[in-house]
């Protein structure tokens, strides 16, 4: 019999003689086996433990507890594949096994070839589901034009951020950049010439705010955000300065505008050491206070908010390519 890769595989059995055959038969077909689980308990601290590729799960463990219960609670969040193993080929079983997916299903007595095939049914199921949802969840976090990441994104690593910059005690800031007079470009050149400016000053800003950990996000419409944790308001401001310098450097023509010839963004920033009560929408709807500020004050500029009401040095002039 062909062996095939290293593939871990856990067997949870309450029988040990049935366990010990098993294990025996996997070792001929080239598994490592890595473990033997005979209670559910012991089975999810074994899958911790050993992070299986595969689980082979008798339906009915000791003390009567239930293998497929079991095989759910394990695959919760986790890339592992289930095969069970079981002597009730009943429909009701069958049933209850769908479930949990991916996996395979063996009706003791079983040749060593059968399991060796539902193993790497199982195995290779998993991997393709894994994958498809890594590809799903990309896509579901992901603006299709800019190819920056989303606000759906955007709640989660505020969460993390906010959280982290909370116990560490430091500021995060987020910065709010608005195209200037977008509405008028896409009079003057058309809505697929506006969305190719947008893919231009995504790339533009997502090259000023490149410091490991910062995030950038398309917030909506002609608005992205940035967030830059462990960053306070003085370098923020120097964030916000290359962001509008760099959008000015692409050079842009803007016939439309009645602020400049080429195309400008506005910058609104907010900083805030987190702690309760502030939450992290008040940090955005601050800089987004402050982005209205730089929009009154001519618009290519930034301004900047504490949460805290501490004034801040005067916002920043206009910028010229
Ligand atoms: P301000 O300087 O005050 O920000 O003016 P503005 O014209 O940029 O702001 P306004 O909110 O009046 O207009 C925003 C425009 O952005 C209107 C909308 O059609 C355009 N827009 C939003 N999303 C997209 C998009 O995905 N592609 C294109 N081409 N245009 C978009
Ligand atoms: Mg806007
Ligand atoms: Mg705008």
């Amino acid at each position: 019999m062909t062996t095939i890769g290293p593939r871990r595989v856990l067997i949870v059995e309450n029988e040990p003689l049935a366990a010990a055959t098993l294990a025996t038969g996997l070792g001929s077909l080239g598994y490592h086996v890595c473990g033997v689980a005979t209670t559910p308990d012991d089975a999810l601290a074994a899958v911790v433990r050993e992070q299986p590729h595969v689980v082979l799960m008798d339906v009915c463990l000791a003390d009567g507890s239930d293998g497929i219960d079991t095989a759910r609670r394990i695959c919760l969040g986790r890339d592992t594949a289930i095969v069970f193993l079981t002597a009730q080929s009943d429909e009701a079983t069958l049933a209850r096994a769908l479930e949990v997916s991916p996996f395979g299903f063996l009706v003791k007595p079983f040749r060593a070839r059968e399991l060796k095939v539902a193993i790497e049914v199982a195995v290779t199921k998993q991997a393709k589901d894994a994958a498809a949802a890594r590809e799903w969840q990309e896509l579901a976090t992901t603006d299709p034009l800019t190819r920056l990441p989303n606000r759906r994104k955007l709640a989660e690593v505020l969460r993390t951020e906010w959280d982290r910059c909370r116990r560490d005690g430091v500021s995060v800031t987020a910065l709010m950049i608005d195209v200037d007079h977008f509405k008028a470009y896409n009079d003057t050149y058309g809505h697929p010439a506006g969305d190719a400016c947008l893919v231009a000053v995504a790339e533009a800003i997502r090259g000023s705010c490149g410091r490991p950990g910062d995030f950038l996000c398309r917030w909506g419409g002609e608005e992205f955000l940035a967030i830059l944790p462990t960053t306070d308001i003085t370098a923020a401001a120097h964030v916000a300065e290359r962001v509008l310098a760099a959008v000015r450097r692409r050079q842009l023509q803007h016939r439309g505008s009645p602020t400049d010839t080429i195309l400008t963004v506005s910058v609104g920033g907010a900083a805030v050491v987190p702690a309760i009560p502030t939450g992290a929408d008040d940090l955005i709807a601050t800089a987004d206070h402050s982005l209205y500020i730089a929009k009154r004050r001519g618009r290519n500029r930034a301004a900047f908010e504490r949460l805290d009401g501490r004034d801040v040095p005067g916002d920043m002039p206009p910028r010229r390519a």
